[in-house]
Formats: structure tokens, C-alpha cells, sequence
């Protein structure tokens, strides 16, 4: 997340992320499932969120590859060449002098630091000798961790004083659409808490689904089908529900994950305990209502000819 917004602050990538001078309004990042980026983990999420409203965009969608899809991501084959690099090659350790003593210990924190921005910086130099696919790779030596966004105000937040994140719940459950393999985020219509959209015609096509992209959706040939596309020609009653359609998601496991109370579903259990917690605090401990069973078939899902 730093490095998106440090990339915003980067003239070379202008071209890329703003249009008139200002940050582009609807962004759709394909990221690897590492953890640091995987739009399932709260953490995350609540950085994604920061990040959207820093930058005052319209939509957001975070998107990874599902499992046995990694060949596919443009990313990973991107980073293997820098990985490649590193084979067969030895980093100076102790450029200024030796911060170990004679059992390997660190005695020298300071000098240690100093060697490794050192190396950091030689790596930085090997790194972007050489175009990935025909671009320029942008290095860039980072002594310390420093978390961006953390300045950032959402709306409400001050009546949730123990809320570390800082990211209202109501705010994350009026504002997302959380699932196992992607994160939306949209603007909301309350112009107390959300300005109004910069890019007028995209929230009118999403707003025919309630403002967010549909689901991952496979059409009667069993091929996936475009999700703009399902938004301007089909039948919006027959959009399945969100992650209905991953055939990596059991029946079993699907229902576990909807909530109780409202059947709405969340990636994972943790966060349908927090759902549940903070949307229906009264009827916690209620004996829970029957659970529909879902399946993954295609459900009669119809494309135009
Ligand atoms: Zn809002
Ligand atoms: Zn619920």
C-alpha cells in the first residue's frame, strides 16, 4: 500500500494513474496472495479502504488469481526475473566494517544498518539495469517501515473510539463487497460521508447492481462471462450471488460463511463473527435460523445472442 501511493507521488507513472493532474477515479489492481496484499485479510482490507478514501475514488476492486491460476498472473512472471537475478550472486554484508562478532551476533546495530542500506542499494542498482516485458523497473531503497494512510478520517469513526483500524465497520459494510478471491469498494450516495462521483456514467452502470461489479458469474456455456457485459445486456434477477459460481467454495463451506441472521455472505468466518457482532448485537446468542444450502451450479444464468 505504501508503494501505491508513493507511485502517485512518482512522475514517471502520471501517465498511468492520473488524468487533468488528478488521480484517475476507479482503479482495478490484480495482486498476487501474498500477505501483504491478499484482499481477504482484514488488515488489509482496512488499508484498501484508507487508500480509497485518501485518493477520493469512485471504485476500487482489488482481484486475485484463484488457486492453480498462477501461471496466469502477468505479476509473478514479472518477479521471476528478478529472483533470476539473484541467483549466483553474493551482497556485500560489510561495506563500512563488521557488525558481528566471532559467533555471527550482531554487536553494532547501528554499523549493521549502515551495511545493509549498502546492500539494499547495490541490489536497487542490479534491479533496474534491465526492462521487465519492455517497461523500466523503479527501484527504490526503504530504511524503515512507515504506514501510509494512517492520517485518514472516515466518517463515524469517532463514535468507535476502540476501533484500531480507525475504519468504521458500518462504513466497511456500507462500502464493500468482500469475497474469497476480490474487494470492492464503491462510494455511497450519502453526500455527508461520500463526495459525489467523479466518473458519472460508471456509477450509473454500477448502480444497476447496487453500485458494485457482479460476481464471478459462468454463463449457460459454462464460460465466465464479462462482468460489464452482464451489467449492460442481462436479466439482473438472475446475477447469482457473490462467489456462488467458485467452484473452489463447497455448498458446505458457502453456507458457513453467509451469515445467520441476513444470509449474506463474507470470505471468511472471522469476519462473519465481526458482521454478526456489530450488525446484530441484540440477537447474538439466539439460536441461529435454518441455513440455505446454495450449490454451484449455473443456475439457469441466460446471455443475450
Ligand atoms: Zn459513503
Ligand atoms: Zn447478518
Amino acid at each position: 500500500m505504501n508503494d501505491l501511493n508513493s507511485l502517485t507521488q512518482n512522475s514517471h507513472f502520471d501517465e498511468i494513474l492520473k488524468v487533468d493532474g488528478k488521480i484517475k477515479p476507479i482503479w482495478i489492481l490484480l495482486v498476487d496472495g501474498g500477505p501483504d496484499e491478499n484482499p481477504r485479510h482484514m488488515k488489509n482490507i482496512y488499508q484498501y479502504c484508507k487508500m480509497f478514501h485518501a485518493f477520493d475514488l469512485d471504485y476500487l476492486s482489488i482481484r486475485t488469481h484463484a488457486p492453480g491460476q498462477l501461471a496466469y498472473n502477468p505479476v509473478e512472471r514479472s518477479m521471476s526475473t528478478l529472483s533470476q537475478k539473484l541467483a549466483g550472486i553474493t551482497l556485500p554484508i560489510n561495506k563500512f566494517g563488521s557488525h558481528l562478532n566471532s559467533q555471527g551476533q550482531v554487536v553494532d546495530s547501528e554499523l549493521a544498518m549502515k551495511n545493509f542500506r549498502y546492500a539494499g542499494e547495490v541490489l536497487c542498482t542490479l534491479w533496474e539495469r534491465d526492462l521487465i516485458f519492455g517497461k523500466p523497473v523503479i527501484t527504490q531503497y526503504i530504511d524503515h517501515k512507515n504506514t501510509s494512510f494512517n492520517d485518514v478520517i472516515f466518517p463515524g469513526s469517532e463514535k468507535e473510539s476502540n476501533n484500531e483500524s480507525n475504519v468504521p465497520w458500518r462504513w466497511l459494510e456500507n462500502h464493500t463487497k468482500m469475497c474469497t478471491y476480490s474487494l470492492d469498494i464503491k462510494k455511497c450516495e450519502d453526500r455527508s460521508c461520500c463526495l459525489p462521483n467523479r466518473h458519472e456514467e460508471a456509477a450509473i452502470l454500477l448502480a444497476e447492481n447496487n453500485g458494485f461489479l457482479p460476481p464471478v458469474t459462468k454463463g449457460k456455456d459454462r464460460h465466465f462471462l464479462n462482468p460489464l457485459h452482464i451489467l449492460e445486456y442481462c436479466d439482473k434477477l438472475k446475477i447469482p450471488r457473490y462467489n456462488a459460481h467458485c467452484h473452489f467454495i463447497s455448498s458446505s463451506t458457502y453456507s458457513y460463511l453467509c451469515c445467520s441472521e441476513c444470509n449474506v455472505y463474507f470470505p471468511t468466518l472471522s469476519i462473519v463473527a465481526q458482521h454478526k457482532k456489530n450488525q446484530h448485537p441484540k440477537r447474538r446468542g439466539r439460536p441461529a435460523k435454518q441455513k440455505k444450502v446454495f450449490t454451484n451450479s449455473v443456475d439457469n444464468f441466460l446471455v443475450p445472442a
